[in-house]
């Protein structure tokens, strides 16, 4: 017998937890089906990772997930349904290589100014997108290397395959921005895993055809707010949910504010704060262990406004790949206008570990220096500076998503999506394809929607 003990009870046929694109997603499906639906958020907004906030002088700046790929077809469906304009991401000019304390300049999505480096970095991505191909997206455990590829980080991988060290730090590089954590982290299977479902290395580093090819009008969030509005009062804002009961007849989950009970629950957040979460009964062994083990990565997105775009005016698209300094990758973020100038800065992987924990003051010092060392003093003189660290926020505590470690894949990999009675998982994290990315959180959240409806 469930006790319920908050005095303020909704019932609906299914609950969700949490009004990320995971989350409205399956809300969206639910509805349109003519399921009762109620979304519990912990914040007092929706879209979770995705986050736009106005500068002072108004301009739009997404602090959390911005861009969209030609092939992530769920995300643009559903953006095109609520009416959320895209535009392409400015990549005119030649993008800037610093390496060794020297600055130099190179088109495509791969620095050349080492023809030798250049070469094997190639290769490799050549070969990582092969290996990739050959794990299942449903199964990855099931992929004949399966067991070798998730005894190994691809730091291990890359140590044992490719000779020269500038291939092996450019591809570094790509890992820290794909995954905002280092490849010592990362099991290879989960990696290869990652590739796949979002098509080839290529795809996930690229700006044209590329993932980083559009960025949306009114902010990303805007798809996240215009579906919470076509879902009204189903959405509940400031109620973080911190226990799920359940029997052979109801769900019930209890946040701070409300109690909703229901046939169903999608819990739609990143797996380790659905770890966080009491459950009664417990939760089985199985899942416990494998939310136990699926971190976060660690990134700072620094937003900087000048008063036009003049790295433009050098012949230069505003992106960079630097082997050094606290900000290693950065994109001209300016809007579709051109004005103002907005510099886009990441601070990932062990950098956003080491900086993360000191002040603002120094930080931005920090970022400004190396923004000067690229683009000149100029740079180093923003008008106003912005950033978002993701690890510092309560309902996140990292991004851009969960990432596993060797071994976890292999042994709990099942746990990631199969309900649990009448829990049902989502999550950008529990997606088959472009898992970690928006299109996967849709993804997921439209299947977890599938299951539930078949079975109500
Ligand atoms: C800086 C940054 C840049 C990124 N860039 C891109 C990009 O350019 N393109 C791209 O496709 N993806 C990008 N991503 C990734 C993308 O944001 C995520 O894949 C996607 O938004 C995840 O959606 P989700 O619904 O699965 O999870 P979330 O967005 O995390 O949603 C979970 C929701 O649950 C809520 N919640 C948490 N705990 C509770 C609780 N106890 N009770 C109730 N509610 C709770 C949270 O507040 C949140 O609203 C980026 C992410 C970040 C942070």
């Amino acid at each position: 017998m469930i006790e319920v003990h908050s005095m303020n009870q909704r019932q609906a046929d299914v609950v969700i937890v949490g009004a990320g694109l995971a989350g409205l997603a399956a809300a969206r499906a639910l509805a349109a089906a003519g399921a009762d639906v109620i979304v519990l958020e912990a914040r007092e907004r929706v879209g979770g990772r995705v986050y736009t906030r106005p500068a002072s002088d108004g301009t739009l700046l997404d602090l959390g997930a911005q861009w969209i790929g030609p092939a992530q077809q769920r995300i643009a469906a559903l953006a095109q349904a609520v009416g959320a304009a895209t535009f392409p991401t400015y990549v005119d000019g030649l993008n800037i290589e610093y390496r060794d304390g020297q600055r130099a300049t190179y088109a495509g999505a791969i620095p050349m100014n080492d023809p030798i480096a250049a070469m094997e970095t190639i290769e490799t991505l050549l070969e990582l997108n092969l290996m990739a191909q050959d794990v299942p997206l449903d199964a990855p455990w099931t992929a004949a290397r399966a067991a070798e590829w998730d005894a190994q980080t691809v730091a291990s991988w890359m140590e044992a395959h490719v000779s020269s060290e500038i291939a092996r730090m450019w591809l570094t590089l790509g890992v820290q921005a794909v995954f905002s954590a280092e490849p010592r982290d990362l099991s290879l299977l989960h990696f290869l895993l990652y590739v796949h479902s979002g098509g080839s290395l290529n795809e996930l580093i690229s700006v044209t055809r590329g993932a980083q090819e559009q960025r949306f009008r009114e902010g990303a969030q805007s798809i996240a707010e215009k579906v919470a509005v076509a879902l009204g009062d189903r959405v509940i804002l400031n109620a973080p949910v911190h226990t799920i009961s359940q029997d052979d007849r109801v769900v019930c989950v209890e946040s701070d504010g409300v109690t909703v009970t229901g046939k169903r629950a999608i819990i739609a957040i990143p797996p380790t704060l659905a770890g966080r979460l009491r459950y009664r009964p417990a939760l089985p062994a199985h899942r416990d262990q494998l939310t136990q083990r699926v971190p976060m990565g660690t990134v700072i997105k620094v937003h900087c406004l000048y008063a036009a775009p003049f790295w433009r005016g050098d012949g230069l698209s505003g992106q960079v790949a630097s082997d050094s300094g606290i900000v290693r990758v950065t994109f001209d973020n300016s809007p579709a206008s051109g004005s103002p100038g907005v510099l886009l800065s990441f601070i990932e992987g062990d950098e956003g570990r080491v900086w993360g924990r000191r002040g603002i003051d120094e930080r931005r010092a920090a970022v400004l220096e190396c923004l000067a060392r690229y683009f000149g003093a100029k740079a180093g003189e923003p008008l106003e500076y912005v950033e978002q660290n993701w690890a510092e926020e309560e309902y996140t505590r990292g991004c851009y998503a969960g990432y596993l470690p060797p071994g976890v894949l292999s042994m709990y990999g099942d746990a990631l999506r199969e309900p649990i009675d009448r829990l049902h998982w989502a999550g950008t994290e529990t997606a088959t394809v472009w898992n970690g990315y928006m299109d996967g959180a849709v993804q997921s959240g439209e299947r977890a929607a599938a299951e539930v409806l078949a079975l109500l």
